[in-house]
């Protein structure tokens, strides 16, 4: 079978509902933008309704779509991963299954890419139909992560891009177990560019990721990008010193010119230098588990997007 010039990747769980309208939009823009060199890889994540018997049928009408199956529900970045794993297009369409992102977007972000970006990310710049609570913690959690982030991840943006190739092969070299992909998309580089487009409603069924995997979904994205949180004792142990000698002198003067309990002065001195060395201790252990958690998740040390040579000069490979 020849290499697609599309995979799109749409990650199920429990989305039998949105399905057929999902596969009817998508054929159409697939094979306006490719004619039948496309694969749809549906991948099913544990779902517990018939989204698995609904891609039986699909893959069996329309060979362009592929369904995997994953073992066990594992979650919509694992189950991203996995499609990305197996997808073999030219170029690679991240999507939701509920038609929050509409599909029609395609033409636009192969127009850009054909325009030499490596990466087409949908930006919202209004979401419709999702509840304030919703739209709250997005605001609020995209806000925090860019505080505390040491890579530039841009606001309000979910998973839903185009990626090429080059940038697909470079993101399977990041073996992290937690994953946040938009993150791992943006500390690649490359030449990336936002689309900006409307977020719909959620063409049937109800979210999938309810405040508790949300909250799970931060703490990946900020631990993940940060090793700042383990730093707070540091910053706490030399507010600490910074206290410990504004006390000191107001410990000695009122040793001095006030009457005070005999003990009270030393007392106090101790505590605070002990806070204070035990705190500056917790921020050099932080420091090093911070590396060692940096080194754990075994990133490339660099990507190389191109290398460039006079061809009058011969470079043999090392
Ligand atoms: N999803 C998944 N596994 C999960 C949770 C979600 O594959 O454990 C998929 C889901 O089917 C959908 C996408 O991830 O295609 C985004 O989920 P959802 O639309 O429910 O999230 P929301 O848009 O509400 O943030
Ligand atoms: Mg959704």
């Amino acid at each position: 079978m020849r290499q697609p010039q599309l995979s799109v990747i749409v990650p199920c769980y429990n989305e039998e509902t949105v399905l057929p309208a999902l596969r009817r939009r998508l054929e159409a823009v697939c094979r306006a933008q490719t004619g039948d060199a496309y694969e749809v890889l549906l991948v099913n994540d544990g779902s517990r309704d018939g989204t698995w018997t609904l891609v039986q049928a699909i893959v069996a009408e329309n060979p362009c779509f592929v369904g995997v199956n994953l073992s066990r529900n594992l979650g919509h970045q694992l189950a991203l991963t996995a499609g990305l794993s197996l997808s073999r297009g030219d170029r690679v369409l991240i999507i939701d299954a509920d038609l929050q992102d509409p599909p029609e977007l395609l033409p636009q972000m192969m127009a850009a890419m054909d325009a030499g970006a490596d990466v087409v990310y949908g930006q919202r710049v209004a979401r419709e139909g999702e509840s304030f609570s919703k739209r709250a913690t997005a605001w609020t959690f995209y806000r925090l992560l860019s505080l505390f982030s040491e890579v530039e991840i841009p606001n309000d943006t979910g998973d839903f891009r185009l990626m090429n190739r080059k940038v697909v092969d470079a993101l399977s070299q990041m073996p992290e177990q937690h994953r946040f992909i938009r993150g791992m998309v943006a500390w690649l580089g490359f030449r990336q560019v936002p689309l900006g487009y409307t977020r719909e409603p959620r063409a049937a069924g109800s979210t999938k990721y309810p405040l508790r995997k949300m909250a799970r979904f931060a703490a990946d994205a900020i631990t993940g990008f940060s090793i700042s949180p383990l730093r707070l004792s540091s910053v706490l142990a030399f507010c600490c010193f910074a206290l410990t000698g504004l006390v000191a002198a107001y410990v000695v003067y009122a040793w001095f010119a006030l009457s005070v309990v005999k003990g009270w002065t030393s007392l106090l001195l101790l505590f605070l230098i002990f806070s204070g060395a035990q705190l500056l201790v917790l921020g050099v252990i932080g420091e090093y588990v911070g590396r060692t958690y940096v080194e754990a998740k075994r990133r490339p040390l660099f990507i190389v997007d191109e290398i460039l040579t006079n061809p009058a000069h011969v470079r043999e490979p090392r």
